[in-house]
């Protein structure tokens, strides 16, 4: 059988620990069969992020805006005992937040859900994915102590806008975001609903942070007249709703929604949705910006699997969403460069994991949520390779 050939790189972005591991098993076994692959590498495993001094991780970024697409395995975030354990010069910054800076995208956050496994809140019978604004807000906010009598005064090319001048000592925040940005999140939020078929709801406090939530959500009410006429042949809808009210009208729904939320709000809210949907490991991420796609699992680098790994046992890892990484990344790579053939080598690839699961081989940590009787528990080898046998059957 040829190879499907790929025109266009995909920017592959190699990680840390177990999911470093299984991350070559994927390639050798579900993809290099299947495809010439056509990859600009970068190795943003910690050692080597520690020996290019974090620059690896930036150059990286920059390959996915001149590529377009990405593709990311998990990555270690240094801590003082990561800086021990590798003997790093520093503690670098999260790749993850490097990337996300530079890319200035939007993260979504989508369930990957299976009939066959139960969830907490059983009428979410379809997705409900988190569209979180990945630039600005508390996340570059400056934090001021101003004493009792102090007077703070904030102006603008020297005109004083805002004076304070507390009886008590106080604490003082700024913050600030951009306003294209604010439209590109819009923008991206609209047409990700339009391309998954979603309803849209976008929530923040206006009333509460006048003139500044409310900016969020006149842009996005006035984004929406551009998206209209196709979310209405699509029979979908969109709606703006104070945070709290959304709250109240997402538990009651039945899913099929995208919900788009302030960075702060959708760091918050995407753990929540995880935890509804049971495991981390079946959680797809992505930050897509103005023309550029990354993608990658929502989890983490399952150290304590490795541990076990590096003790010789083969553990039972679940690879749906790394799988999945690279699934999206692959159909997307075909949707841009007309390929037919690379974009549906994505779909059955996706379609291979969902037959493997019904058929009832199924990695530890779904066996608690698994609704049929008959499972087999695999190790994360053995789930790669029934995942081969279903995808043979399907091409
Ligand atoms: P983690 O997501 O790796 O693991 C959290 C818990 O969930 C563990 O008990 C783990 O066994 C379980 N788990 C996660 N994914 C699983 C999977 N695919 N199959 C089975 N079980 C799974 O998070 P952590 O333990 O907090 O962090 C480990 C490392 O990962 C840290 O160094 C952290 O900095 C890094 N991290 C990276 C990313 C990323 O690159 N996107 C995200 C989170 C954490």
């Amino acid at each position: 059988m040829a190879k499907i050939k790929m025109k266009n790189p995909i920017v592959e972005m190699d990680g840390d620990e177990m999911t470093r591991v299984i991350w070559k098993d994927i390639k050798k076994e579900l993809l290099e069969p299947y495809i010439d692959l056509n990859l600009d590498y970068y190795d943003l495993s910690i050692e080597n992020r520690n020996n290019t001094y974090d620059e690896v991780t930036i150059d990286s970024a920059k390959a996915v805006a001149r590529h377009h697409i990405g593709v990311k395995c998990a990555t270690i975030t240094a801590n003082e005992d990561r800086v021990k354990e590798f003997n790093l010069n520093k503690i670098y910054p999260s790749p993850n937040a490097t990337i996300r800076a530079y890319l200035d995208g939007v993260m979504f956050r989508e369930p990957i859900i299976f009939d066959c496994l139960d969830i907490l809140i059983p009428t979410w019978k379809e997705p409900i994915a988190i569209a979180r604004h990945s630039f600005g807000d508390i996340y570059v906010s400056k934090a001021l102590n101003v004493k009792k009598g102090d007077e703070l005064t904030v102006s603008i090319n020297g005109e004083d806008k805002y004076s304070y001048k507390p009886d008590y000592d106080a604490i003082f925040l700024t913050q600030y975001n951009k306003v294209k940005s604010i439209e590109d999140f819009a923008h991206v939020s609209f047409k990700y609903a339009i391309s998954k078929n979603m309803n849209l709801i976008f929530s923040t406090k206006d009333t509460v942070v006048l003139g500044y939530d409310s900016v969020f959500k006149e842009i996005f009410n006035e984004t929406y007249k551009e998206y209209k006429d196709e979310f209405e042949k699509r029979g979908l809808n969109y709606h703006y709703y104070l945070i709290d009210n959304a709250i109240a009208q997402i538990m009651k729904s039945k899913g099929n929604i995208l919900w788009a939320l302030k960075n702060y709000d959708g760091d918050v809210m995407s753990d929540m949705i995880s935890a509804v949907y049971g495991s981390l490991s079946l959680m797809e991420s992505s930050i897509i910006g103005n023309g550029t796609y990354l993608y990658e699992a929502a989890h983490g680098t399952v150290t304590d699997h490795y541990r076990r790994y590096q003790k010789g046992e083969i553990p039972s890892t679940n690879s749906v969403a790394l799988i999945f990484t690279w699934a999206s990344g692959i159909e997307k790579r075909g949707q841009l460069d007309g390929n037919k053939e690379l974009e549906d080598f994505g779909v059955k690839l996706k379609k291979s994991v969902r037959d493997t699961i019904e058929s009832g081989f199924i990695t530890g940590d779904l066996i608690s949520s698994y609704n049929k009787s008959e499972y087999v528990k695999v190790n994360y080898l053995e789930f790669i390779e029934k995942v081969k046998e279903f995808l043979d059957k399907l091409i």
